[in-house]
C-alpha cells in the first residue's frame, strides 16, 4: 500500500515540524493526483452546462457527467444509473429522503427506528420529520460493547415501523453493522430501509441488490473524491412514488405559470445546476479505488484499525471503545485523566492529525459519559509504522500529563 502515498501530493508534507500523519480520514480522505487531474481537466477542456445545451462543450459535460452516474451505479450494484441521485453529500441525501419520502408518506402513528449510534446527519432530519408529520422516533439500543442489540430489534420491528435508517459504520463506534440482516428483518414488516454508507462506501464492497436496502447514502470526499459530491441511491420503485423535495430547473417535463409536471428519476431529484465537476472527480475516485480493489482497502483499514486498539489498549491510562471486531478503519480512545482536546491537541503538535469532540454523536456521547473522545481513522494511504508512531505519541502524553 505504501506505493500508493506518492499519489497523494498532500501527504508529503510536515506539520509543526513532524512528518505529517494524517488519521482524520472519516472526517475526510485525501485527493489522489489522478482525481485532482481529472477536475483539471474537465475545466480546461469540457466545462458547460449539462443537459440543455445544443453545442459541443455541453454535450461532452454531459457525456461526462452521466458517465460518473452509471459509475456510481456498478460500483454499488444498483440495477441502473436511473437509480442514483447526486447530492452534496450524505446529509442532503438522508434530507432528501426525510423530506421528500417522509413528507409523502409518514403519517402520525407511524415509527421512525434509528439505533443508538447514528451520526446527526440520520437523526436530526427524522427528528425533524416526525415533527413535522407525527410519527414516532424509536432506537435500537446498544449492547455493553458497543454493538447493536439484535434480541432488542424483535420487540421493536413492529408493523407500525414505517422506515429503517441505521448506518452501516458508526463514525465514532467503529462498529460494522449487520446490514444486510437489518434491512431482511425490516422489510419482513414491511418497512422502508435507508443506510448511511458514509463511512463503509470507500472501505468496503457495497451491493445495495445484496443488501436489499431501500435508500443508500454517502459522500464522495470520505472516498478519495472532492467535497461537495455525494450519492442517494434510491430502489426504482421508491423512487418512482417520491413526490420531488426541491423546485427548479433540470426537474421539469413543462411548466405553466400555475403549475408543472415533473421528470422520473433522478432529474426529478435534482433540481438546478448540480455540481458537475465533483461527479467527474468522484467518477475518477472510484476508478482510482477500483484500481487498487476494495478487499485490499478493506483489510489493510481494519489491520490498522486493529493494530491501534490492540496498542491503545496496551497502553497505561488509555481505553478504546466500542467491538474489537468486526470494526472498520478506526478507533476512538480516551485517557483516564487526559482530556480529549488536550490530548488531541499534544497529538498535533507532533505532527499527529486525529479528531477530538463528539464525533456528531451527542446523544450517545452523553449516554456513555464521555464529554468527547480522540479518534483514529485510516485509509489505504496511512502504514502500520504510522500506527506505531501514534502509539509512541500516545505513550509520551501520559507522561506529559501526568
Ligand atoms: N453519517 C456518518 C456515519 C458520517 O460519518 C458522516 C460524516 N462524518 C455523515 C453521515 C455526514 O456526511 P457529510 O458531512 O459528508 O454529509
Amino acid at each position: 500500500m505504501e506505493a500508493f502515498r506518492a499519489d497523494f501530493p498532500i501527504l508529503h508534507q510536515e506539520a509543526n515540524g513532524h512528518p505529517l500523519v494524517y488519521f482524520d480520514n472519516a472526517a475526510t480522505t485525501q485527493k489522489p493526483k489522478a482525481v485532482l487531474n481529472a477536475l483539471l481537466h474537465y475545466y480546461e477542456h469540457d466545462n458547460a452546462n449539462v443537459h440543455r445545451g445544443l453545442h459541443l462543450l455541453s454535450n461532452r459535460a454531459t457525456e461526462a457527467f452521466e458517465r460518473a452516474r452509471a459509475k456510481v451505479a456498478s460500483y454499488i450494484g444498483a440495477a441502473s444509473p436511473e437509480e442514483i441521485i447526486f447530492t452534496r453529500g450524505t446529509t442532503e441525501a438522508i434530507n432528501l429522503v426525510a423530506q421528500a419520502w417522509g413528507g409523502a408518506f409518514l403519517k402520525p402513528g407511524d415509527v421512525i427506528l434509528l439505533t443508538e449510534m447514528e451520526h446527526h446527519s440520520n437523526l436530526v432530519p427524522w427528528q425533524q420529520a416526525a415533527a413535522k408529520t407525527g410519527a414516532t422516533l424509536k432506537f435500537i439500543p446498544l449492547t455493553g460493547s458497543g454493538t447493536l442489540d439484535m434480541e432488542a430489534l424483535d420487540g421493536l420491528l413492529t408493523p407500525e415501523v414505517k422506515l429503517l435508517a441505521f448506518t452501516h459504520i458508526s463514525n465514532f463506534l467503529g462498529t460494522v453493522n449487520p446490514a444486510q440482516e437489518l434491512c431482511t428483518r425490516a422489510r419482513a414488516v414491511g418497512a422502508v430501509t435507508l443506510v448511511d454508507a458514509a463511512q463503509s462506501a470507500g472501505h468496503l464492497e457495497l451491493d445495495v441488490r445484496a443488501l436489499g436496502c431501500d435508500f443508500l447514502a454517502f459522500s464522495g470526499h470520505k472516498m478519495c473524491a472532492p467535497t461537495g459530491i455525494g450519492v442517494l441511491y434510491g430502489r426504482a420503485e421508491i423512487l418512482d412514488k417520491t413526490p420531488p423535495w426541491q423546485g427548479g430547473g433540470e426537474m421539469i417535463l413543462s411548466v405553466r405559470y400555475e403549475s408543472c409536471t415533473y421528470k422520473p428519476a433522478p432529474a426529478r431529484f435534482e433540481a438546478g445546476t448540480p455540481n458537475i465537476a465533483g461527479a467527474v472527480g468522484l467518477g475518477a475516485a472510484i476508478d482510482y479505488i477500483n484500481g487498487i480493489g476494495r478487499p485490499r482497502i478493506q483489510a489493510h483499514d481494519e489491520a490498522l484499525a486493529l493494530r491501534a486498539f490492540e496498542g491503545i489498549t496496551e497502553l497505561p491510562g488509555y481505553r478504546v471503545l466500542g467491538p474489537q471486531s468486526p470494526r472498520g478503519g478506526l478507533v476512538s480512545f480516551v485517557h483516564d485523566s487526559i482530556h480529549p482536546h488536550d490530548l488531541t491537541s499534544f497529538c498535533d503538535q507532533k505532527g499527529l492529525a486525529l479528531r477530538g469532540g463528539h464525533h456528531c454523536n451527542q446523544p450517545l456521547m452523553k449516554k456513555l459519559g464521555f464529554p468527547s473522545t480522540s479518534r483514529a481513522s485510516f485509509y489505504l494511504y496511512n502504514t502500520p509504522g504510522e500506527v506505531d508512531r501514534m502509539l509512541g505519541i500516545l505513550r509520551e502524553a501520559d507522561r506529559f500529563f501526568a
